[in-house]
């Protein structure tokens, strides 16, 4: 089986879905991911930033190393702004990532994410994934990213309702392995973006299913052909 995570920013794939991507690649699976945006905001493109930009894109390929997934694809679209892009030059980008890995199951962003870069990320995916014929995914499941998921207001967009739950208490520590290559993006707790909140969080969906540790998902869509 080959599956696909599609991020908008470099640890979003982690927060988000790292211990089930970690998962289907113990399972033999394959496993790839897109990183849509930078994850550096800048303006200018100082020596100084492309050196961050290029430890950032190293941090992504070590994480992805420890989950079992093979090196990320970036597409290099502006970090917060991609709203400023068309929702058609992001959609291209995605349906060729899907062209050529093939996935039956893609994990993305929810679409009621605070975050911009977020939102258009879920939106491009769900258009990229029409189930036309002989169109190859079959499930599409949006995770929740700590920090932006919970941070959204549900009278604005749509809430987080998770339908999918997913045991990964064999591999929570893959992805908190995974959340280390990250050591700039994460804060103390009691702030969400720190391994304690990602713990916390894992146990809390994990007891809302019946299991240890999960890591819970709103299913976009699914069909069985
Ligand atoms: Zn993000």
């Amino acid at each position: 089986m080959k599956v696909l995570a599609v991020a908008a920013h470099p640890d979003d794939e982690v927060l988000g879905a790292g211990a089930t991507l970690a998962r289907h690649a113990r399972e033999g699976h394959s496993v790839e991911i897109v990183i849509c945006a930078q994850g550096l905001l800048s303006r200018e493109r100082t020596a100084d930033e492309v050196t961050q930009l290029l430890k950032l894109k190293d941090d992504a390929r070590e994480a992805a190393r420890r989950l079992g997934a093979r090196p990320p694809t970036f597409l290099d679209f502006p970090d917060n702004a991609m709203d400023s892009v068309p929702l058609l030059d992001v959609v291209k980008r995605i349906e060729a990532a899907i062209a050529e890995s093939r996935p039956e199951i893609v994990y993305t962003h929810h679409p009621g994410d605070l975050n911009v870069d977020h939102q258009v990320t879920a939106r491009a995916v769900l258009t990229a994934c029409r189930p036309l014929p002989g169109a190859g995914v079959r499930a599409i499941h949006a995770w929740e990213t700590l920090s932006s998921t919970e941070w959204a207001p549900p009278s604005l967009t749509a809430p987080f309702l998770p339908n999918h739950f997913v045991d990964v208490e064999s591999t929570l520590g893959s992805k908190l392995g995974a959340l280390a290559c990250y050591a700039g993006e994460l804060r103390p707790f009691p702030h969400p973006r720190s391994p304690e909140a990602v713990r916390h969080l894992a146990g809390l969906r994990g007891a809302t299913a019946g299991f240890a540790a999960a890591e819970a998902f709103v299913t976009l869509r699914s069909t069985w052909r």
